[in-house]
């Protein structure tokens, strides 16, 4: 076994880690993880947990997946890399890109741009729909609209259209004309609005506010989740976005649906977007497309947006975008051995399965544990809890004690990520209703404890 005090020091002495303070890991050394089997991880002491963070949304089917193992390995051998800028292609990245559009995209979504991530990908959408306005002469279309508490990865772009502050103010200014409405929250909002539906309602309302407010003729898209992930999963109600979906359509704005998270299974359907029925112009992806095994993302994009790229007649659509590994063949293999595997196991099925388990049994540790605030869940394997020390003020959690709920679950069988005051769940997609109970109960030994 590897010296873990001496693997932590140097660990603080040689990396700075994403989202952390860089002197927090000499405080708070992390957990060295050195092993995986199934939708367990292992780490440097020995320990073994279930994974109840999936990675980091996108181990869906496990750690043991030996098709997409194999596929990368077959793939090293016959073509390592090859770029798919203007001139080649690959044999792989050409079969991924029909499996995407004729299976796991929502209808009408007709060809696929590759990325190597999720902000790679918002920043792509947010550039074609700027470009896919310009192509059509409507110069002034340059603004993004997204929700408050949205996620929208780390570039310029994604920054600008994220929700929370903590992605933005320390790195302004960022791009100008993004502006943002309220999320559809309901346990905190600016309306006071408890009832799903009509917040919901309260929520497209201000969304056609602001439109009107910025001018139609200046927005280029809104961008959002179809179930906010990072920002504490925060599910809408049935009918937000097919409201956002309508107005939108009648101001002639596209729109992005990040799914970076929601694709692939995760809400119990194939994307987000389908599952409540919605047809966006650009659809993001990135993560479950290769199971977190290869970094790589993809862009689905609608049949009139194509339509307008590719009729274009002025050179206007030629795309000044692009990434060294768009559509890199180890990636492409990866995620076409990865979307075999998530279609033959229909993981989608398991996710709502175990999903509705899971969030049943975080309402319960919710009814016995005062400073649960909210439990939300119920759409696939996407839960959360809100802490607060005091249910009547909403005040949030304090660091420490949200701090020993997950080290007491992490003693007790259970990785779990936190994020502010929230305790975020999102466990691969193939874990059992034994896998539920043990995350459940390491939970409760850390409420127990805290
Ligand atoms: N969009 C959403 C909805 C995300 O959840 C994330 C990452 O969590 C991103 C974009 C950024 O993806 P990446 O970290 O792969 O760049």
């Amino acid at each position: 076994m590897k010296d873990s005090n001496f693997l932590k020091e140097k660990n603080a002495r040689s990396l700075w880690h994403p989202m952390a303070h860089p002197a927090d890991s000499q405080a708070n050394p992390p957990t060295i993880v050195t092993g995986a089997d199934g939708v367990r991880i292992t780490d440097v002491d020995g320990h073994e947990v279930v994974d109840g963070v999936g990675g980091l949304w996108n181990v869906n089917l496990g750690f043991s997946c030996q098709p997409i193992k194999d596929a990368i390995a077959t793939q090293l051998d016959q073509l390592p890399y090859y770029s798919t800028f203007r001139g080649t292609t690959n044999d792989k990245v050409i079969e991924l890109s029909e499996m995407l559009c004729d299976f796991f995209a929502p209808d009408g979504l007709t060809r696929a741009f590759y990325t190597s991530g999720g902000s790679d990908s918002v920043e792509t959408a947010l550039r074609l729909a700027r470009q896919y306005h310009k192509i059509r002469g409507d110069q002034g279309r340059t603004k993004f609209l997204s929700l408050k508490k949205g996620y929208h990865g780390t570039h310029m772009g994604g920054a600008s259209v994220n929700g929370n502050a903590n992605f933005r103010t320390q790195y302004e200014p960022l791009l100008p004309g993004c502006f943002h409405i309220p999320a559809p929250y309901t346990y905190r909002n600016p309306f006071n609005e408890s009832d799903p539906e009509k917040l919901a309602q309260l929520c497209l309302q201000a969304l056609e506010d602001e439109i009107s407010f910025q001018g139609a003729g200046t927005i280029a898209a809104f961008i959002m989740e179809p179930i906010l992930g990072a920002g504490g999963v925060i599910p809408p109600h049935e009918t937000f976005m097919p409201g956002v979906r309508e107005i939108c359509s009648k101001h002639g704005i596209l729109l992005i649906a990040d799914e970076v998270i929601t694709a692939f299974g995760r809400t119990g359907g194939w994307s987000g977007s389908r599952y409540w029925g919605v047809q966006p112009d650009f659809m993001c992806t990135a993560k479950a497309i290769t199971n977190g095994y290869f970094p790589f993302g993809a862009v689905m994009i609608a049949d009139h947006v194509v339509d307008t790229f590719e009729k274009d007649t002025t050179g206007k659509a030629a795309i000044g975008h692009g990434y060294t590994y768009s559509g890199h063949p180890v990636g492409a293999a990866a995620a076409i051995a990865c979307l075999e595997e998530t279609q033959r196991l229909k993981v989608n099925e398991n996710a709502a399965a175990r999903g509705a388990e899971l969030y049943q049994g975080l309402q319960e540790i919710g009814a016995a544990n005062d400073i649960v605030g909210d439990v939300r869940g119920g759409h696939g394997l996407m839960c959360a809890l809100e802490l607060v020390s005091d249910t009547a003020t909403k005040a949030p959690i304090d660091k420490q004690t949200i701090g020993t709920i997950q080290e007491i679950a992490y003693q007790n069988g259970a990785m779990v990520r936190v994020s502010g005051p929230n305790i975020i769940l999102s466990p691969p997609l193939v874990l059992t209703a034994k896998d539920v109970t043990t995350i459940v109960d390491a939970l409760k030994a850390g409420f127990a404890a805290a």
